[in-house]
């Protein structure tokens, strides 16, 4: 039986010495960023993943010649500028994409949008055309926004599966489980906290009463701390300076996921991670929820839960904004392509 409660990767170091028996390809797209070199070093070290391919406007050479000299089996490859894009893709199972601009001090996620929604728009056209059955993993923000763009180019490439695109959202859950460890000085491995909602300040809506272990705080702790993991992301960028936003631990976040969409594709029963996906849980039409993921990606979804009438406030607070960052990806889409 599936559980929300479960936690599917308690440990990354745990999860990937479970998946060392399959065979999967995987491409990164902005393999060259701050986001996606740390990322393509842990895709290159998980056993499952033997064929990586590493596409960037830059530099995915030099990463890939890198990357190729440690020890593990995954064949790396770098594909380099708009003419090897589709070569990239071919035979990619799971496509991850980090590419685009990070925020600066004082930008939101959605000032982001003129520049990342035509680069992810262009990914996932050529994706709908090479490897239309592939696991898309988003990560190029206003993941709000670019998850329903990359729908929507699926859609009028006639190719469109709902089940097998995703927003990784998963570094609001693994903050979330870090904060609340911190906090309870648990070990930050036996936590699991489903963050649901969307990936940007309000919408990002965690449900600290269906933790696990079961927490509880005063109710001005829990607000405190309700806006700690709404803004987390905000709290990198202003310690970075202008140097960009989470990347290393933007990286963990998305090799976990990864790891776990493997898991799923390969038949092991009981994986739950929470993503940013086509929903009809909420008057939202993208909305994340712990979700089963399995050979088709999304099996089943797990819907909202119980909710504390705090948890139900924020949820209220956070739907216009999210409805909007859906609306501004239609319409790009719409417009443009
Ligand atoms: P970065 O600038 O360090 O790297 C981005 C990479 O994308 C660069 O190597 C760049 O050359 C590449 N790129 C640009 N245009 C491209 C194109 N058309 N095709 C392929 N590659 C292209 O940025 P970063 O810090 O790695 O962040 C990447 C994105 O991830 C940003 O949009 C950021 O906001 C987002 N992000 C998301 C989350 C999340 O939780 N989902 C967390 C942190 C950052």
């Amino acid at each position: 039986m599936f559980s929300r409660f479960q936690r599917p990767a308690s440990g990354l170091a745990r999860s990937l010495s479970t998946s060392s028996s399959n065979n999967t390809a995987v491409a990164v797209m902005g393999a060259s960023g701050g986001i996606g070199q740390p990322l393509s070093l842990l895709l290159k070290l998980n056993p499952a993943v033997t064929k990586l391919a590493l596409y960037d406007i830059v530099h995915t050479p030099g990463v890939a010649a890198d990357l190729s000299h440690c020890e593990t089996k995954a064949v790396t490859t770098g594909f380099v500028g708009a003419d090897q894009l589709e070569a990239s893709l071919v035979g990619a199972e799971i496509v991850v994409i980090p590419a685009g601009v990070p925020r600066k001090p004082g930008m939101t996620r959605d000032d982001l949008f003129n520049t990342n929604a035509s680069i992810v728009a262009n990914l996932a056209q050529a994706a709908a055309k090479v490897c239309p059955k592939a696991m898309i993993a988003i990560i190029s923000n206003p993941v709000n926004s670019t998850v329903p763009i990359a729908s929507e180019i699926f859609k009028k490439a006639g190719v469109y599966d709902p089940n097998r695109i995703f927003g990784v959202t998963t570094l609001d859950i693994v903050r979330a489980n870090a904060f609340i460890a911190e906090k309870k000085g648990l070990d930050p491995a036996d936590v699991n906290c489903p963050v649901i909602g969307g990936h940007a300040g309000v919408t990002i809506m965690p449900l600290i009463s269906q933790c696990t272990p079961s927490v509880s705080f005063p109710a001005d702790e829990l607000k405190a701390l309700t806006e700690r993991i709404q803004d987390a992301g905000t709290e990198v960028v202003k310690a970075k300076a202008g140097a960009g936003s989470a990347t290393l631990s933007m990286a963990y976040a998305a090799a976990r996921f990864t790891d776990s969409l493997i898991k799923g594709m390969k038949g092991q029963e009981g994986v739950v991670e929470c993503a940013y996906v086509a929903s009809t849980v909420t008057e939202c039409t993208y909305f994340s929820t712990p979700l089963v993921l399995g050979p088709n990606g999304v099996e089943k979804n797990l819907g909202l839960g119980n909710l504390s009438a705090f948890e139900e406030e924020v949820l209220k607070a956070g739907m216009a904004e999210l409805k909007g960052s859906i609306k501004k990806g239609e319409e790009f889409v719409a417009k443009n392509f």
